[in-house]
């Protein structure tokens, strides 16, 4: 690789050397002798290119970073115009000693700049620095320095260079400063590790006047440095066009395979291309990402990503990839050849999409690059990042200002899933985005079905929910790495393909895991809140909380990794009383003043948890958003009400009477004044003779000891349902429990029906949907080979949501293939000859044809698919009919209904032999030859067979026959 090298300094009795590579990386090369040659590195001179070869420093700590080991060296030429090198691969920054180390160094009492670890460590080791004031030489210590004055009484550097030094360095110089190694003052021995900071020489400029001995501004270079760093006049004001409709619809057709926008994605789009600065905030999984990806597409230049996360990243690159759309990533996992080749690809103009995360982007080598690059449009993306009152706070997101100035022309989109009104503001102030540009949309994610259920018998539930979601993937949130440790053992032992993730587990088998759960199909991630940042699976088809969660905001974050493709999943959250005891007493243990805020944040959980109705209400609400759809369909609680509403009465007797446990529960609660919480008056009424029990002469009422018949645990519960079910309410902050009206009518006679242990296990059934799931099936195997050939998760091939409507259509022809739903651009071309041989091979074997997705939108709901079709033709089949005969009623030929029957078989439907039988057109002693010919020549091939029998039978009867035999073997108990 070739080197310039800008700095040398001493080093014992070698040097050190700052080189700076034509990419714009800063290194420090390091002699591989270093420790036997005592002249080691002093035939490196600044201003020469050389040709090195090198390997990484195994000993590096940050921030020496830049810390390489040369293996081979050769001496190419000299650099004619260094300072003007340095300033386009290395920016120089202006300022005080708030630029130096990104401002986290400290001052001994001489006044010597240091850092220390505590501090912070900078990104690098070395940078260039035009200082506002000029520095004079200080010789009074025992090394030489250079003071800098400023209003706090001046600082030093130590002065490792070789050049000659001069008295004064003026203002505006080019220099270099650096860290010396990690070194801890002897005569403190206990004290912490320090990295001084040096100085370690100043470009001279070139040029027949000059002065060798006086370093000075450059008056050719200077001006051009300030530019760099000076915003560029703005053009931000300057709108740009509306673009026509027709024609963004026409790409998000071809480009990404969607036949329509979701909610705000056009309106967003539009305001994009106007060159609008925008803000959207809109939920996990509501097509964020399309806001900035379709104009990407529309522009000329390039579309900069900020991502916090580098697995995110990554599956967005592979995805846009797919699609055809240029796209890369700049990040710490890049080796250099490849961080420089993406780097050559962006300067050649041919990425449309660069992600990054904040830190390397924020690389001034990075802007730099930017700045060259023609970029159109920044997408900040997680911007709730930039809000210290946000979650998920980080420092870098501040500084994306400094990347907006330099790239003034660019338009700005911010997006967030997760935004309060604090958080929103703070987004708004730091990016200057004006009302009028900011979007909401709704919160309500209609294809999460939501249930709580009470936890009683946990595995046994998770067990339970898990055999209703076969094949699945999924992640079951736990409160502690104990219960995740111990449901992923019992979990593991029942069969269940599960994996546990949490920070108590090496980094290397967290990432595995993570891994194995993004590229494999079925994998169920038992998990503590360390998991699901960054999970951009689509087909997440569950989550289950065994424990309560922490808040609703932390909920709704970790339902919303589900169905991210907008198929069904099922969210299913197991409440047990105790978790809200702990959760009490954790916050118990706040201080005051945290207290109030974690209180009312539990009550927004236990209101969504107890609520009665529609649980969107209670979870929506908490977003400040009033949910107004009516029943939805699918929560719990409106599951429940629909079911009620028809069958009420009957329902009624089907639910426990727990009218005398009410009663009991509800009078101990008005005979202790209401002041006391279900676990009191549970003790009660168990007769217990507990302390506090007695203190109260709680022992002397009339319910004392009256609902010994049923366990702590029984009572828990349906004390529970008491609270559901509006009897009796929770009153802040002790957990009190009051009557309501209702409970006075409990009083009063009235009757109270409610779910017992026991029918738990009801969770939600995901809708059936209309397609083959045979098929489809079929279609998952082959995108998972394909997948692993490519080696990237299968999502990044096709969403479920794809092979549901291709399980669902039929296509046959490429033509049909780009009406089905996420398939456009290039992979049309690409999965085409991979997919359509399976499904016209499918389809021939099961007599089904082509849909037309377009025509027959509503028509195919009441077209049979091979599994429905195999079903109806098994009943007329076991209602008498025969093979014949149904053939001639549904207009099929008689080896298409005998396939059917076949299929029946195989998918474990009992077979009537003797049915079979009336259907053959064989004499019983025909069929007994057939059956012979099958005991002496095996039953693998047909031929053998058909042979033996001297060619008079046919290989319809002889298929048929061979079922018969089929059929009987597997009555017979052998
Ligand atoms: P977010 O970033 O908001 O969480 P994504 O951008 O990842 O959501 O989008 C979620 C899923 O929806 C992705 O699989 C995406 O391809 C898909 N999607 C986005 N827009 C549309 C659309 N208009 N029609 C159908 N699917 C879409
Ligand atoms: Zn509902």
């Amino acid at each position: 690789m070739k080197i310039v090298i800008v700095a040398k300094t001493r080093m014992g009795s070698g040097a050190c050397i700052g080189a700076l590579t034509f990419d714009g990386r800063s290194l420090r090369l390091e002699a591989e002798d270093k420790e036997t040659n005592n002249q080691f590195n002093m035939d490196y001179e600044v201003g020469e290119v050389w040709e090195v070869q090198m390997r990484s420093d195994p000993n590096i700590i940050p921030p020496h970073v830049e810390n390489v080991i040369i293996t081979e060296k050769r001496r190419l030429a000299l650099m004619s115009d260094m300072a003007e090198f340095i300033k386009l691969q290395m920016p120089p920054i202006t300022g005080g000693r708030e630029v130096i180390h990104e401002g986290l160094t400290r001052k001994t009492k001489a006044g010597a700049l240091y850092l220390a670890k505590r501090t912070g460590i900078p990104q690098r080791s070395t940078f260039f620095w035009i200082p506002e004031q000029g520095l004079t030489l200080d010789t009074n210590a025992k090394r030489i320095r250079y003071r800098y004055p400023d209003k706090e009484s001046g600082f030093t550097l130590t002065y490792t260079g070789f050049q000659e030094p001069v008295e004064k360095i003026p203002a505006g110089s080019l220099l270099r400063v650096s860290l010396a190694h990690w070194w801890r003052p002897p005569e403190i021995p206990e004290g912490e590790l320090r990295c001084y900071v040096q100085l370690s020489g100043w470009i001279e400029s070139d040029g027949e006047d000059d002065d060798r001995e006086q370093p000075r501004a450059n008056p050719r270079v200077l001006p051009s440095l300030e530019s760099a760093t000076k915003p560029k006049k703005s053009i931000r004001n300057l709108e740009g066009a509306q673009v026509d409709p027709s024609s963004i619809q026409k790409i998000l057709k071809e480009k990404f395979g969607y036949e329509e926008f979701r909610p705000l994605q056009e309106e967003i789009i539009q305001n994009v291309l106007k060159r609008r600065d925008s803000l959207a905030i809109m939920p996990t999984g509501s097509g964020k990402s399309l806001c900035y990806q379709l104009p990407a597409t529309f522009f000329d230049g390039l579309t900069v990503v900020v991502s916090p996360l580098i697995s995110l990243m990554e599956d967005q690159v592979l995805e846009l990839q797919e699609w055809g759309i240029p796209a890369l990533y700049l990040n710490s996992t890049l080796t250099h050849a490849e961080y420089m080749h993406s780097v050559q690809r962006i300067r050649a103009g041919e990425i449309k999409l660069l992600y990054g995360a904040p830190e390397t982007l924020l690389r001034p080598e990075t802007i730099l690059m930017l700045e060259n690059s023609h970029v159109e449009s920044i997408v900040i993306d997680e911007a709730h990042c930039i809000s210290e009152w946000g979650h998920d706070f980080r420092p870098e997101y501040r500084q994306l200002n400094t990347l907006r100035h330099r790239l003034p022309q660019a338009t700005t989109l911010a997006l967030t899933a997760t935004a309060t009104h604090r958080v929103r503001a703070d987004i708004k102030k730091s990016l200057q985005i004006t009302d009028a540009n900011e979007f909401i949309g709704s919160f309500d994610r209609q294809n999460l079905s939501l249930s709580v259920v009470d936890k009683v018998a946990g595995v046994a539930q998770v067990r339970d929910f898990l055999n209703q979601h076969k094949k699945q993937a999924g992640i079951i949130y736990c409160s502690t790495r104990d219960n995740v440790d111990n449901l992923t053992d019992q979990l593991q032992h029942e069969g269940f393909p599960v994996l546990p993730y949490h920070a108590g587990m090496d980094s290397q088998t967290r990432r595995t895991h993570q891994r194995r759960f993004r590229y494999e199909d079925n994998l169920i991630i038992v998990a503590t809140i360390a998991f699901g940042m960054g999970i951009n699976k689509s087909n997440v088809r569950f989550i289950v909380h065994y424990d309560l969660p922490k808040n609703v905001e932390n909920y709704y974050q970790q339902i919303g990794r589900a169905g991210r493709d907008g198929l069904p999943a099922d969210c299913l959250l197991l409440f047990s009383y105790s978790d809200v005891r702990t959760i009490r007493y954790f916050i118990s243990q706040n201080a005051p003043e945290l207290r109030q805020g974690a209180e009312t944040r539990l009550d927004a959980l236990l209101a969504f948890v107890d609520a009665l109705n529609c649980r969107r209400i209670p979870l929506l609400d908490y977003f400040g958003e009033t949910y107004q759809g009516g029943n939805c369909k699918s929560c719990d609680n409106c599951l429940d009400e629909e079911e009620s509403d028809r069958t009420r009465a009957e329902l009624d007797t089907v639910k426990e009477n727990l009218t005398a446990p009410a009663l009991l529960f509800v009078k101990t609660a008005l005979e202790t004044q209401q002041i006391f919480g279900s676990a009191h008056l549970i003790d009660i009424l168990r007769g217990s003779r507990a302390k506090k029990i007695l203190k109260f002469g709680h022992d002397k009422i009339s319910t004392y000891g009256k609902g010994k018949e049923f366990t702590k645990e029984y009572w828990q519960h349906i004390s529970i349902q008491f609270i559901r079910l509006g009897l009796l309410k929770r009153t802040k902050p002790h957990g009190s429990l009051v009557i309501t009206d209702a409970g006075k009518e409990v009083l009063n006679g009235k009757k109270v029906f409610g779910k017992v242990a026991g029918t738990f296990a009801k969770v939600m059934k995901q809708e059936q949907g209309k397609y083959d799931s045979t098929l489809f099936e079929k279609l998952r195997v082959l995108r998972a080979k394909l997948a692993s050939v490519k080696n990237v998760p299968p999502y990044v091939i096709f969403h479920d949501r794809t092979l549901v409507d291709m399980a669902s259509y039929f296509p046959h022809t490429e033509a049909d293939l780009r009406q089905i739903y996420g398939v456009g651009g290039r992979k049309v071309t690409e999965y085409a000859p991979h997919f359509l041989p399976l499904i016209k091979a499918y389809c021939r074997e099961n007599d089904l044809k082509a849909l037309s997705k377009q025509k027959t939108r509503k028509k195919r709901l009441s077209s049979k698919t091979g599994r429905q079709r195999s079903e109806y033709v098994w009943k007329q089949f076991q209602s008498g009919k025969s093979i014949d005969q149904i053939a001639a009623d549904m207009g099929f030929r008689p080896g298409t209904i005998f396939r059917h029957l076949q299929k029946s078989l195989s998918d474990g439907r009992e077979i009537n032999a003797e049915y079979l039988k009336k259907s053959s057109r064989l004499s019983a002693k025909d069929g007994q030859r057939v059956i012979d010919a099958f005991a002496e020549h095996g039953d693998g091939f047909l031929s053998p067979i058909f042979n033996a029998l001297n060619e008079e039978i046919s290989y319809e009867e002889i298929r048929l026959w061979k079922m018969i035999m089929e059929v009987e073997r597997g009555k017979s108990p052998s």
